[in-house]
């Protein structure tokens, strides 16, 4: 019989130790936070579910690589490297490093936005949509109705709704809309895949208008890998095969090296306009830096020309995806409620379900994010109502797995905690902001629990 067990397909050679706290350290550690996990130091933190971003661990190969850095102002041979890895997956003519995701975004935007224009995404991520926004642009979030509902499956719950792409733009006129982006996976619909079909419609939409599409490429791999999984003819295909496929319909990207560059910094903005990238190098020049290096150490393009290439191994995201299938396929069979099918990167925990005693002007999220750390030192993010106000839709707990990072007993601890947390769940108090800021408030605020 075949062998099943998926196992992470490296072994450690470097070791970080992690230190566990009491219940009453906790306890005192997250009043003095005022209830915020934000406001906790790391080395509290046990296992830190926080972001999937810049947390990757680095190869040995990307460790070499870096040794390899050259710092030259100009024309530096890691440059070279870091553009003929970019452009052997992606495709795209001109490459242009930035120091993250939202620089690339700040410029993309300020060169092919203008006031009064309307940018469609499947949906926008919060840094896409506040640099769109920035510049007068209507930030527009048109993904498929199945997406708004957290128990509904559906293999690719990213995708666009291409009907109501061609709806806007016969009501607004292509010339209000100078491009059109996808995000792959969708990061903010909950880690869910956009399928080649899809990318293909939404392209011949554009195409027909003459609007370019741009694809946030930030979780390109995990995308692949799923549309390998799910999407018929694809089973055979390498992600490398899939992802070159899925940006040839593309005319640009954005991308944070943070996530599926396997860095722990670094981005970048491609395109195939010749015109644009001029525009875009003179804008990265005044903020960023000089076009061989936008922002980044030489050193930093070494590690990013690697961990592109490593993302897209199949026994790796074979073992990703897997480790957050099985948090997430553990916990809902138990019962616990969860943003369905897992996601790529993170598994959402749906609090309005599994805390339906507390209202949600009392914070479902913070509460049940507050427990997991007082029960298991884990730090995860409320995405609800301490985030977005009376606009939250919905009060998510985001549990995201950095990647390379914790092993499976670090995911079957975190399954133990968040099922004990289940089983006490109507004594869970509510909570009341006691402070908090003009704006983004959930990085600052401070809360203090109800009676219950
Ligand atoms: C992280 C992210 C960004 C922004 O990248 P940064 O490197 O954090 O600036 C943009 N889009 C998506 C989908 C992301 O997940």
């Amino acid at each position: 019989m075949a062998i099943r067990t998926i196992i992470e397909p490296f072994r450690i050679k470097s070791v970080e130790p992690i230190r566990r706290t009491s219940r009453e350290e906790r306890q005192k550690l997250i009043e003095a936070a005022g209830y915020n996990l934000f406001l906790v130091a790391s080395e509290a933190i046990l296992i830190d579910l926080l972001t999937d971003s810049g947390t990757s661990a680095m190869s040995t190969e990307q460790w070499a690589a870096m040794m390899r850095g050259d710092e030259s102002y100009a024309g530096s041979p890691s440059f070279t490297r870091f553009r003929e890895s970019v452009q052997a997956i992606f495709g795209f003519r001109h490459v242009i490093p930035t120091h993250q995701g939202r620089a690339a975004e700040r410029i993309l935007f300020n060169v092919m936005c203008k006031k009064g224009d309307i940018v469609p995404n499947n949906t926008h991520f919060d840094t896409t949509r506040a640099n769109c926004e920035f510049v007068g642009a209507t930030a527009l979030d048109i993904p498929i109705l199945e997406a708004k509902q957290p128990s509904h499956l559906h293999p690719f719950k990213g995708n666009m709704d291409v009907a109501r792409l061609a709806e806007v733009i016969a009501r607004e006129g292509a010339k209000k809309i100078p491009l059109v982006m996808l995000t792959i996976t969708n990061n903010s619909g909950g880690g869910q895949p956009v399928s080649m079909a899809n990318i293909r419609e939404v392209k011949q939409v554009c195409r027909k208008h003459g609007i370019p599409l741009y694809i946030d490429a930030c979780r390109f791999a995990e995308n692949a890998y799923f549309i390998k999984l799910r999407e018929e003819g694809y089973a055979d295909k390498t992600p490398r095969n899939i992802a070159r496929e899925m940006f040839a319909h593309a005319d640009g990207c954005t991308m944070s090296a943070k996530k599926d560059g396997l860095a722990n910094i670094g981005g970048f903005l491609c395109t195939n306009e010749d015109t644009l990238a001029q525009q875009e190098k003179d804008l990265l020049i005044l903020t960023e830096g000089f076009p061989t290096y936008g922002g980044l150490a030489g050193r930093d393009l070494e590690a990013i020309a690697v961990g592109l290439n490593e993302a897209l191994e199949e026994e790796y995201l074979k073992y990703r995806i897997a480790s957050t299938a099985f948090l997430g396929n553990h916990i809902a069979s138990e019962g616990v409620p969860i943003v369905q099918p897992p996601g790529g990167h993170a598994i959402y925990l749906d609090a309005r379900a599994f805390l339906p005693h507390i209202p949600t002007a009392q914070f479902p999220g913070v509460a049940l994010a507050v427990e997991l750390y007082l029960e298991g030192g884990i730090r995860s993010v409320e995405i609800g109502s301490l985030m977005f106000g009376e606009h939250a839709q919905m009060d998510l707990v985001r549990l995201a797995i950095p990647r390379r990072v914790y092993t499976q007993s670090h995911i079957e601890y975190v399954v133990e905690v968040i099922l004990d947390v289940w089983r006490r769940r109507e004594k869970i108090p509510g909570y009341e902001l006691v402070h908090q800021a003009p704006f983004l408030r959930h990085f600052t605020a401070k809360l203090k629990p109800l009676a219950r």
